[in-house]
């Protein structure tokens, strides 16, 4: 059966000599795997609609539940190549595509999903160069929120009481008395300021298009990026030990 939907390419994986697998977001399939056979034989133009982050027209062949359809057709819609050539915002992009990845399961379609990530691309190939440090943090706090992995930086994540110090394997800031008893070595845990925890509100609330008026100090900047760095190596590592366990058991 032949089907057609839009995508844009999280990555390509090499198989065999020539043909590539390539890994998609999709607009109504979720993220998916497919075939692409021999993409540098077969002509340029598709393969480079196969380069990452592109967006394009698919047409897929495969049985409705095939788990590896090929792509017969590819029509690139936006290219995104202004992103691949920049270092800084392809570094940003790149740990957007992980977080993905790792954490949204395949084959679950969510047409927001696929939107709000277009959307980001598109604020990032036009960004301006001196807001471009304030975006990449933004897009990477709202990308966790739309798949549910924000970190919780509005009161203790027990009881809500107000609370300055997160704790990366609670993934939320907890206050003292929930954070438990200081007995042996303390949990690891990070300070933040009331500054960071208001940027980082309206940096989820705000609609990304208009996120260039906010102008976060460095200092703000530096606490969030770090704060997210500690969050996402606890999600990420804990979801890559998860999944290799379950992959075990099955
Ligand atoms: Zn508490």
């Amino acid at each position: 059966m032949l089907t057609r939907t839009e995508g844009i390419v999280l990555r390509t994986q090499k198989y065999g000599e020539a043909d590539l697998i390539a890994t998609y977001l999709t607009s109504d399939r979720g993220i998916i795997k497919a075939f692409a056979k021999s993409p540098r034989k077969t002509g340029s133009r598709f393969g480079s609609s196969l380069e990452p982050l592109t967006h394009a027209r698919i047409s897929l062949w495969g049985k409705e539940q095939a788990s590896l359809p090929k792509i017969t057709q590819s029509d690139i819609i936006n290219s995104f190549h202004r992103i691949r050539e920049s270092f800084q915002d392809f570094i940003s992009a790149s740990r957007l595509v992980e977080i993905l990845i790792s954490l949204v399961p395949e084959g679950i379609p969510n047409k927001r999903l696929f939107s709000f990530f277009l959307n980001i691309l598109h604020a990032v190939r036009s960004s301006e160069q001196e807001s471009k440090d304030t975006l990449h943090l933004i897009t990477l706090v709202r990308l966790l929120a739309a798949v549910g992995y924000a970190p919780g930086l509005e009161g203790c994540g027990k009881c809500g009481e107000r609370s300055l110090v997160f704790y990366p394997d609670s993934g939320t800031t907890l206050c003292g008395r929930c954070a438990g008893p200081k007995t042996g070595a303390a949990k690891p845990h990070m300070r933040i300021h009331d500054n960071t925890i208001r940027f980082y509100t309206h940096s989820i609330e705000w609609p990304v298009h208009i996120s260039d008026r906010l102008k976060p100090g460095r200092e703000i900047l530096a606490e969030l990026s770090l704060l997210l760095d500690k969050h996402i190596t606890y999600l990420l590592s804990r979801k890559l030990m998860s999944s290799e366990f379950s992959a075990g058991t099955k």
